[in-house]
């Protein structure tokens, strides 16, 4: 149960004074929760702003420099309300100090507001920022207007938030000091020497700071009220995980020892040979399942290092001393792909691959489940519905996370929490940097697949600006003649699945008629609210050859396999992320022939995006991306889930808190050692944090053990 010292900061935002629905949906847009109910005060309390406006700043009209908010002391001298009827001619007032006269200018204005806000004749303090027009200075719509006798209440400096259209900064910053106001006294859950080594405030001081910014050091990442919030934030995750993995080690595993028979099998008709780093991590793995003690290890390995023959490998040892072995795909096309590919390599040991897929309905998902409860079926490849309670395993003694960075934290979880006790091997995609392992997996054991498998040839990249598209259009319509296949990503269009709909539908249209009815027949269409049986069909026929070009979406983006595909088409690349762009470029460069990945561009190219381009005509090193990747996002573009799949930090950024995801991962393994039960008063203060940085989900497994 959530502490009730807790309660007050998890009031829903629409209970704050002056938060209705309407405003309480943007606050939890702001907020990235899923909705305005998840929606809580503490997530307020916890929003970190980005700038600072100095309105300290007191020049005098006449000295006011044009575009810059300044604070003046002015007292008012007439009132000029919009003629009646010209909506477009604004309403003003007229001001003067020692050093000039302005106009205060307001559309759309309340004359009665403004009446009583700046009566005539009264000092008042006003700020904004200054415009001059046609020589003379005025301030349109001041940011604040305030009676001189109450000029302590104007802040000297005013934090800013980010903003979601509809919502004005005026109303986020009261939400926040309603939610501020709720803040209670908690104890101290940080390690009381590291607070004072480190100077970090008390939680609820560095709070109050975060929101007070003075200057602009307090603006930084590494303020300390930051650093310690950022502490806490990584502590919360590093607590979270390593109570996964206690529950995990808890739950004994049960030691997998085979002669690798059926594996020899395997390997031996397989139509290449293992890679170097291939069959290390494949020892690394014999030997982790070896041991009573349950493995959890992650396999890092770039697109197409060949990341589910090791798994398979793993898989068929599983099988030959007696247990199942599952694997699960972050989406149905991939659960059939994997099924498709593993099926093949596993028929040389006579290994049957089964496939749980959540579009089996009635007796044939009764009798698939059937065989997984009888042991029958030993290598299930499914989606998370394989970790549905309605599955009963026989003898599950492997399980493989094909991670792609799409699963979140929940879905790990839960499938750690079946009451199964597998080994687990996390496979991902990108090559992550080791502070993002840490602050995303907490402490796992890694092997790394750091070679592409031989005769992989390097892919072409080129960037072309999007005005030369009929160039690249007759290129694609040659190669298509000659009997390649290419892919063709359409961007992401703002948020919405429908306007990203518009785009792919739309360019396969142009691209069709461009083509003439000879090749038009060639040209598939593949997106996001294709059903997965459509979406299979799609991806079929073009690994078939029956269609040879592929318009879609970034729903291709992920582990698909088409050897034969050479030319990947990216439209409007400079909307994408570095990280997404390799992975969409990895679905080429995949078969014996020469490859080659175009990104178009719309000028004129912002600097980021021109660098992440360049990064990528540079290089195909994966690891060397990642960095990159990670250095080309700046402070205020962490981590999003979106992207990226890790869970998002909103207060810490990996890339500037580095140090602070070693000494907390230290700190909540120090703390579990000692305390494992959270059962003392530091445990106790802990577990208030794992709610506050909406970790709990954690908690279940301290009361199971
Ligand atoms: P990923 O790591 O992206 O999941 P896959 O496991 O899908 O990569 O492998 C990509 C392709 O490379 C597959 O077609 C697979 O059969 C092939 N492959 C895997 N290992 C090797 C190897 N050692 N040599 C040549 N091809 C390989
Ligand atoms: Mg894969």
């Amino acid at each position: 149960m959530r502490p009730l010292e807790l309660d007050p900061l998890f009031r829903t935002v629409e209970s704050l004074p002056g938060i209705g629905p309407r405003l309480a949906k943007l606050l939890s847009k702001l907020a990235g929760r899923e909705s305005a109910e998840d929606t809580r005060a503490l997530d307020l309390v916890l929003l970190p702003p980005h700038g600072l406006i100095d309105r300290s700043f007191n020049p005098g009209i006449a000295h006011a420099p044009e575009g810059v908010v300044v604070t003046l002391e002015v007292r008012v001298d007439r009132h000029q309300p919009a003629p009646k009827g010209n909506r477009r001619i604004p309403y003003r007032v007229y001001v003067h100090d020692d050093t000039g006269e302005m106009a205060l200018t307001f559309f759309h204005a309340q004359p009665a507001w403004l009446e009583k806000q700046l009566p005539v004749g009264e000092m008042v303090m006003i700020s904004g920022k200054a415009e001059w027009f046609y020589g003379r200075p005025a301030m349109v719509h001041p940011d604040h207007i305030v009676a001189l006798a109450e000029a302590d209440t104007l802040p000297a400096f005013e934090p800013v938030y980010p903003l979601t259209a509809g919502l004005s900064p005026k109303v986020l910053r009261k939400a926040i000091e309603a939610a501020l106001a709720l803040l209670p006294d908690l104890p101290e859950w940080a390690d009381p020497h590291l607070v004072r080594r480190l100077g970090f405030p008390a939680f609820a001081d560095a709070v109050r700071a975060l929101h007070d910014p003075r200057d602009r050091h307090d603006i930084d990442p590494q303020a300390l009220a930051r650093r310690r919030l950022a502490y806490d934030e990584l502590l919360a995750g590093q607590l979270s995980l390593a109570l996964v993995r206690a529950s995990l080690r808890k739950l004994p595993g049960k030691a997998v020892r085979a002669p690798g028979l059926l594996r020899q099998r395997i390997v031996d008709a397989l139509p290449f040979s293992l890679t170097e780093s291939q069959r290390l991590a494949v020892a690394d793995i014999l030997s982790d399942m070896a041991r009573d003690e349950r493995m959890l290890r992650l396999l890092q390995g770039d697109v197409g290092s060949g990341k589910t023959a090791v798994a398979l490998m793993a898989m068929a040892d599983a099988v030959e001393s007696g247990g199942q072995a599952v694997l699960m795909a972050p989406t149905e096309i991939l659960a059939r792909q994997h099924h498709a590919s593993l099926s093949r390599m596993a028929e040389a040991a006579g290994i049957e691959v089964a496939v749980l897929s959540a579009r089996a309905k009635g007796k044939e998902r009764a009798a698939i489940l059937a065989r997984i409860a009888s042991g029958e079926a030993r290598i299930i490849i499914g989606t998370h519905a394989l970790f549905q309670e309605s599955v009963v395993y026989h003898d599950l003694v492997l399980a493989v996370v094909d991670e792609q960075h799409r699963f979140g934290v929940h879905q790990r979880l839960r499938l750690t929490a079946k009451g199964t006790a597998p080994h687990m091997l996390v496979m991902t995609a990108t090559p992550i940097p080791r502070t993002l392992v840490l602050s995303a997996f907490g402490d796992m054991d890694v092997s790394k697949l750091t070679e592409k498998p031989a005769g992989r040839k390097p892919i072409a990249t080129v960037t072309i600006p999007d005005d030369r598209i009929s160039d690249i259009v007759a290129r694609l319509k040659a190669a298509l003649e000659d009997g390649r296949k290419a892919y063709w990503i359409c961007p992401l269009v703002e948020d919405s699945e429908d306007s990203d709909l518009m785009s792919v539908e739309s360019r396969h249209a142009s691209l069709c008629k461009a083509f003439g009815p000879g090749l038009a027949p060639l040209v598939a269409l593949v997106h996001g609210r294709m059903s997965a049986e459509e979406k299979d069909n799609a991806m079929l026929a073009f690994k078939r050859g029956e269609t040879r070009l592929l318009v879609a979406t970034t729903v291709i983006e992920v582990g698909v396999d088409v050897p034969d595909a050479t030319i990947m088409v990216i439209e409007h690349a400079e909307r994408f992320g570095l990280a997404q762009l390799h992975q969409l470029r990895g679905r080429v460069g995949r078969g014996d022939d020469a490859s080659s990945c175009i990104l178009l561009y719309h000028s004129p190219l912002g600097e980021t995006a021109h660098a992440r381009l360049a990064v990528l005509r540079e290089t195909e090193d994966g690891f060397r991306i990642a960095e990159e990747d990670l250095k080309l996002r700046g402070e205020g573009e962490l981590l999003g889930t979106r992207q990226s799949g890790l869970p998002g930090f909103r207060l810490a950024n990996p890339a500037v808190h580095g140090d602070l995801i070693e000494i907390a991962r230290d700190d909540a393994r120090n703390v579990l050692e000692s305390d494992p039960d959270l059962a003392t008063p530091r445990g106790a203060a802990l577990r208030m944090l794992l709610y506050l940085m909406r970790r709990d989900e954690a908690i279940r497994f301290l009361r199971a053990g």
